[in-house]
């Protein structure tokens, strides 16, 4: 057996809800260590666009929206629709009624916050969005997980957790080629995301056809999840996820504005100047962001533009979503192909090229002026694909029995490449409203918590800004609960 350490918390994954737990169990005074297996903390949490959705927050009431917990709740079951009905309603309850709290606390670590803007079915505006990116929710709970006196250790790949007596009491875990074993009194709290990337639960929950989808973060491999079943625990709602959608693949060093320091001072000044900045002037600034994160509107496809790859071969976009489809073309790629006629339609209201639904709208020409690696424009067919790079007799042939067969003389535009990924899935294990995660017979298994996505619950976080809510809610009850425990053991 490997020679092992001992604390009172142990927290498992260093993304939002793995910080959250750390700080919440830190400042309760329990000794906590932060295993990361990755070589910085992150996860999804720093891959998002941060959107979180709560009621009560100062900018509610700073543009005087009277809003509550249990209209958040009631609202919520709009956006899940005919799923509605597989939700967990108390975990709904728990997640709506902590978010004004969680909210303040957020703010209190420094993060800021613009909005907040509207999203329907939500009866008023309750979505807020991160500045200046979502790697200041990293930054800013990593300073406070330091000044608690949370150990965070990175490159420990957990695989195991140790259990005795039917109660957990460490994990074990690869360090840079050692094994080791890590102990704790109050318990394991389980923060190690969803499972978008991992092929062999994909295959099982959603199929062999999605298993072959990659996802946005190539990490979120879901040991988390794999690792309680392995002491009796079960993952609920494993079908469900977002995705697989149709993506632009992202600038090859990620765009200034997503790299942006999250400095306090920084994000207190851009949120100044979206409070009293003329939006027309702000529109430049939002458009870098949009062009960068989001994905092509489905609307493309329904007003005609068609979907090739890199072959030059038509990639059906009539029957069912071309996601499923583009993984199987070469490279997994395509480009979206309008004509001079798309082209005009695309840069102007009501038809947009993507959106950040009730923040902004990216035109054509916003493609144009920042994403110019995916937007490619030609003054024919032929120039189009040679600076493509597709065989432009087989472009010619597609086209050929098309509405743009006439236009093929006139400016044609390529977006992309594009590919489908996963964004993040909802299989997460079933958990009560400790947090505490239960077995097949429903019974809480000793010494096991698991928060965001890996704790998810059954809970439906449709819509926008409700996984990051969950991920620091969730995270934060179970670093309590699990330092409360450690203090009982004592
Ligand atoms: C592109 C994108 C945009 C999104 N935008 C939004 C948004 O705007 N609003 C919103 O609410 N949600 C959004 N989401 C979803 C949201 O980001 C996630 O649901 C949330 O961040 C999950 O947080 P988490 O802490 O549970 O997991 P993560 O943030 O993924 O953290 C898990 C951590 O555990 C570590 N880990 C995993 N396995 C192990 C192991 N075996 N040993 C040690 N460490 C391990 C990982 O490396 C990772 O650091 C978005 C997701 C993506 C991908």
């Amino acid at each position: 057996m490997p020679p092992s350490t001992t604390c009172d918390v142990l927290v498992v994954g260093g993304g939002g809800a793995g910080l959250a737990a750390a700080i919440e169990a830190a400042e309760r005074g329990a000794e906590v260590v932060l295993l990361e297996k990755n070589a910085a903390l992150g996860g999804s949490t720093a891959w998002s666009v941060g959107s979180v959705t709560a009621s009560q927050t100062p900018h509610q009431r700073r543009a005087g929206i009277e809003d509550n917990p249990l209209h958040h709740w009631q609202d919520m079951p709009g956006f899940a629709g005919p799923l509605a009905s597989r939700d967990n309603d108390d975990l709904r309850r728990v997640l709506c009624e902590a978010m004004p709290e969680t909210f303040a606390w957020l703010l209190a670590s420094g993060i800021r916050f613009m909005g907040p803007m509207p999203e329907p079915p939500h009866r008023v505006a309750r979505m807020h969005n991160v500045l200046p990116n979502s790697r200041a929710f990293i930054y800013h709970l990593s300073r406070r997980a330091q000044r608690a006196g949370v150990r965070v250790v990175t490159h420990v790949h957990v695989h195991a957790l140790v259990s005795e007596r039917g109660e957990v009491i460490g994990v074990d875990a690869q360090h840079l080629g050692q094994t080791q074993r890590w102990l704790a009194t109050g318990g394991v709290v389980l923060a190690a995301g969803d499972f978008t990337n991992a092929a062999d639960l994909k295959a099982r929950f959603m199929g062999e056809q999605a298993a072959a989808i990659e996802a946005v973060n190539p990490t979120a491999t879901g040991d988390g999840q794999r690792m309680a079943e392995a002491v009796g625990a079960q993952i609920v709602n494993g079908d469900l996820a977002l995705g697989p959608e149709i993506r632009f693949m992202p600038p090859a060093r990620g765009h200034w504005l997503l790299r942006l320091p999250p400095w306090r001072w920084l994000a207190s000044a851009m949120a100044w100047a979206i409070a009293h900045v003329p939006a027309v002037l702000l529109r430049p600034l939002m458009m870098k962001f949009l062009t960068t994160a989001l994905a092509p509107s489905p609307e493309l496809f329904a007003q005609g533009a068609l979907l090739v790859n890199t072959a030059g071969q038509r990639v059906d976009t009539d029957s069912g979503d071309p996601a499923w489809r583009l993984p199987q073309q070469p490279g997994k790629v395509g480009y979206v192909l309008l004509d001079h006629e798309l082209a005009k339609r695309f840069s102007a209201w009501p038809h947009f090229v993507s959106t950040a639904p009730g923040v902004a709208y990216a035109y054509l020409d916003d493609y144009r002026r920042n994403r110019p690696d995916v937007c490619h424009v030609a003054p024919n067919l032929q120039a189009l694909a040679r600076a493509i790079g597709v065989p432009p007799e087989a472009l010619q042939q597609v086209v050929a029995h098309t509405h743009m067969a006439e236009r093929t003389h006139q400016p044609m535009v390529a977006l992309g490449p594009v590919r489908a990924v996963f964004v993040h899935n909802e299989g997460g294990l079933r958990v009560d409203a400790q947090h505490r995660v239960l077995n097949t017979d429903g019974q809480a298994i000793a010494g096991l918590y698991a928060a965001g996505s890996t704790g998810q619950g059954g809970l439906l976080l449709k819509g926008h800004g409700h996984h990051l809510a969950w991920a620091f809610t969730s995270g934060r009850r179970a670093g309590q609960m699990a330092a409360e425990r450690a203090r009982l053991s004592t």
